[in-house]
């Protein structure tokens, strides 16, 4: 009988509502794996599925969506794995913050032999996150300027460490002195602090002669959306992926005629890695570059799954500053 120790919620709540709970794993069907877990990636993500604000499909339920580990059983037909191979996975739905999982062959990506199995569940999620977002989303170019908010956050620092590679001028909000340095120190070129700029927007116009930026990616919501749209040039491009201070007020459509016939997209990781293609081709694109040093997670904070709770204050306290990995023995 193999069994897991899993964290789930009975009900939406504050990080109390997390219980740690063993349960019996059924022996992987056709095309799935079971996953030995080593490594968990936390992702803000997570506290939507238990404060509720992304409802999970059913109650209980699992929570976490990225983790490295080894494949320990194979199911019938699963093709291109082999038990003991090192694996990740990072769009297989709420349910990793386990030691063990049963997953669809399909969302597994072999790790390369030169990246860790704590890199990878500290980078998979959050560079293809970065990796669809400045490629993708919108592909920004050399010698251009962007705004990213959270600088100094496990995508942030990504994201910054991207930039650089590719050219690209990073002003970068952040909010503590000590992760305005972190930014700095992996990318970022201007970081600036929320609580001592006053209007972002005339900081950003100030800081492009006038112009203002041409994108900005924006994951911290609510409290910073209408700054953003106004940071931008004449048809410039808000991406709001994430709602860190709450969800954005709903959008008066006139407003983006007023501040510049702006575009404005909400994207979801799910919706860049809709096949398997995509899913590899994003994957390949972080590990090649983790491989090559151009992307360095830092991983600022590492917990045990008894630890959950406390990790999620953290995170939602701003008390973090790059990845969070949960590790396993
Ligand atoms: P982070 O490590 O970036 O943590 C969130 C950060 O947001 C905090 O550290 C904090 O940095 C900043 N923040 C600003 N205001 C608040 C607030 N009121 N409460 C809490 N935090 C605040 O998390 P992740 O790297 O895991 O994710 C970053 C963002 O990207 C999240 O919003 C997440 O939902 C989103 N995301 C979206 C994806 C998508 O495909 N749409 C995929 C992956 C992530 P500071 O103190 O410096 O302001």
């Amino acid at each position: 009988m193999t069994t897991s120790e899993v964290v789930i919620i009975r009900a939406p709540g504050a990080p109390e509502a997390m219980e740690l709970s063993t349960v019996t794993i059924e022996p992987p069907g056709p095309l799935e794996v079971l996953v030995r877990h080593t490594a968990i990636g936390l992702n803000y993500i997570d506290t939507y599925h238990r404060s509720g604000l992304y409802p999970l499909p059913a109650l209980p339920h699992g929570l976490g969506v990225e983790a490295a580990g080894v494949v320990e059983a194979l199911g019938a037909n699963v093709i291109g794995l082999e038990l003991g191979q090192r694996v990740a996975y990072a769009t297989a739905g709420p349910g990793a913050y386990a030691t063990r999982r049963v997953v669809k062959a399909e969302q597994l990506v072999p790790i390369p032999e030169r990246v860790s199995d704590e890199v990878a569940a500290a980078a998979l999620l959050k560079g293809m996150t970065v990796e669809y977002l400045v490629r993708r989303t919108y592909p920004v170019r050399a010698g251009e300027t962007v705004l990213w908010h959270a600088a100094a956050g496990g995508v942030g620092l990504l994201a910054c460490q991207w930039l650089r590679h590719l050219g690209v001028r990073v002003i970068g909000t952040v909010g503590s002195r000590e992760k305005a340095e972190l930014a700095q120190q992996h990318g970022c070129d201007v970081p600036i602090l929320y609580k001592e700029v006053g209007d972002l927007s005339e900081k950003v116009r100030s800081l492009t002669a006038g112009a203002g930026v041409s994108v900005v990616y924006d994951s911290v919501g609510r409290a910073t959306f209408q700054s953003s749209l106004r940071s931008l040039s004449p048809r410039g491009l808000l991406v709001s992926f994430g709602n860190a201070s709450g969800k954005p007020d709903p959008v008066d459509v006139l407003a983006l005629a007023a501040h510049g016939s702006l575009f404005l997209t909400r994207p979801t990781l799910a919706h860049y890695t809709r096949d398997r293609a995509e899913l590899t081709s994003s994957a390949a694109a972080v590990f090649e570059l983790v491989a090559q040093g151009v992307l360095q997670p830092l991983i600022g904070q590492r917990f045990n799954l008894r630890d959950v709770r406390r990790a999620h204050r953290e995170l939602e306290g701003r008390q973090t500053v790059g990845s969070s990995v949960i590790l396993l023995d």
